[in-house]
């Protein structure tokens, strides 16, 4: 059969039929633990009866209507999110790419409008990740997303992931807009950004004028434990942050969210989008919200992610010549492998597993948020029971 999609990916010949809370089931009947979930996003597990209800009741009555007119589910969902965030302003988008381009925009803009024309520099660090629109890849600290695509827009540059002196000279320059950056990167291969650097990296960017842009695309909406991560850490709040992924739960949805004073320069007219916000993305982003913010959820993640992060570590322990670390926080987590952990995924996926990979050889978990103890014991199971054929067939 010839496929006319661009082959810009290379998926396995396995075709999915239906899913469950945490099950998905093949056109064979064939069920699988889902552990990468979409890449984080089917964060409430697939078809949650709040989220079909909310979706198929605003299926009857209004899909779409244009940001030319109110849309009272958007202006409620910003308003609830501004209350449990830093954010005085939200702008929906339908991606975490765009999400970040309305970052970059905003911030551009806010230096502009203060009459700083000459601060259009963008700092990002080496394995980061933000979308692949041309504001992500130039963002973005993955020279290969770039290739191919055209000299790098003017302003940005990457730095060490790591190297603090680079940062401190860089972010003194008089050119400087922004600093992006992943609390915990996700594709670059699940690694958290220590509470210090975090907040030397806010206290740098307060003394230079420069806005701290998070990307929470993939470790927001409650996935590390808190309702975003860099919540863990007290102080380090920023001006802007794109988020997507888990806060729509299977429906693309996307936001950028902003301080009032960072938001200064957006006035009518500026930025805007065609489907960002509309009436169905904002039935299920207020229902997943519902969900995520209730009673004891968040507790329950952190209390599941101890039987995670317990799981893997016996994992490593166990296994010390095939892995060599645990990363990660909460349940977006990193089992960093000796090889690549290509074939693994695959081999797992046979045993009825689903994980994901990352950058530096990880092997990538995101399970929904409902996850339970049970099913991480059996997904942990699964991954031992591999990792066990593996040394036998290596003849250890
Ligand atoms: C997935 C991701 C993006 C891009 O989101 P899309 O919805 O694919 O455009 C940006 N940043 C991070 C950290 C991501 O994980």
């Amino acid at each position: 059969m010839t496929n006319a999609i661009l082959p810009v990916y290379g998926p396995p010949p396995v075709v999915f039929e239906r899913g469950e809370g945490v099950r998905v089931y093949d056109d064979k009947g064939k069920a699988y633990l889902d552990f990468i979930a979409g890449i984080a996003v089917n964060s409430l597990g697939h078809c949650h009866p709040a989220l079909v209800k909310a979706l198929t009741d605003q299926a009857n009555k209004l899909w779409h209507t244009s940001n030319m007119f109110r849309i009272p589910g958007q202006e409620r969902l910003a308003q609830r999110y501004c209350d449990l965030t830093f954010a005085d302003r939200v702008f929906f988008t339908n991606s975490g790419s765009e999400a970040v381009d309305t970052c970059l925009k905003i911030a551009r803009r806010y230096q502009w409008s203060q009459d700083r024309k000459e601060r259009i520099g963008v700092i990002s660090f080496t394995g980061s990740f933000h979308g692949r629109t041309f504001g992500g890849i130039n963002a973005g600290g993955q020279e290969k997303y770039r290739e191919g695509f055209g000299p790098r827009m003017e302003g940005f540059r990457t730095l060490e992931y790591g190297d603090d002196e680079a940062f401190k000279t860089e972010i003194a320059k008089p050119d400087i807009a922004a600093v992006i950056i992943e609390p915990v990167q996700g594709e670059g291969g699940v690694r958290e950004v220590p509470e210090e650097r975090l907040l030397m990296i806010r206290k740098l960017c307060d003394e230079n004028g420069v806005l701290l842009i998070y990307d929470e695309v993939q470790c927001g909406a409650g996935r590390t434990g808190q309702l975003f991560h860099h919540q863990w850490v007290k102080g380090a709040e920023p001006e802007l942050m794109a988020c997507a992924k888990g806060i729509g739960g299977g429906f693309p949805m996307g936001m950028a969210l902003a301080s009032e004073k960072a938001a200064s320069g957006m006035v009518k007219g500026v930025h805007g989008s065609t489907f960002g916000g509309n009436p169905l993305a904002m039935a299920v982003g207020n229902a997943v919200l519902d969900v995520i913010t209730g009673k004891d959820f968040l507790a329950n993640v952190r209390h599941v992610a101890g039987t995670l992060t317990q799981g893997m570590e016996s994992l490593k322990d166990r296994y010390p010549e095939l892995v060599v670390a645990v990363t990660g926080r909460g349940l977006l987590r990193g089992l960093k492998m000796k090889k690549d952990p290509l074939p693994l995924r695959g081999l797992l996926a046979e045993r009825g597993l689903l994980v994901g990979t990352a950058g530096d050889n990880v092997l990538r978990l995101a399970p929904p948020l409902i996850v339970t103890e049970n099913d991480v014991r059996e997904a942990i199971d699964i991954i031992d029971q591999q990792l066990s054929a593996m040394m036998t067939a290596a003849g250890a």
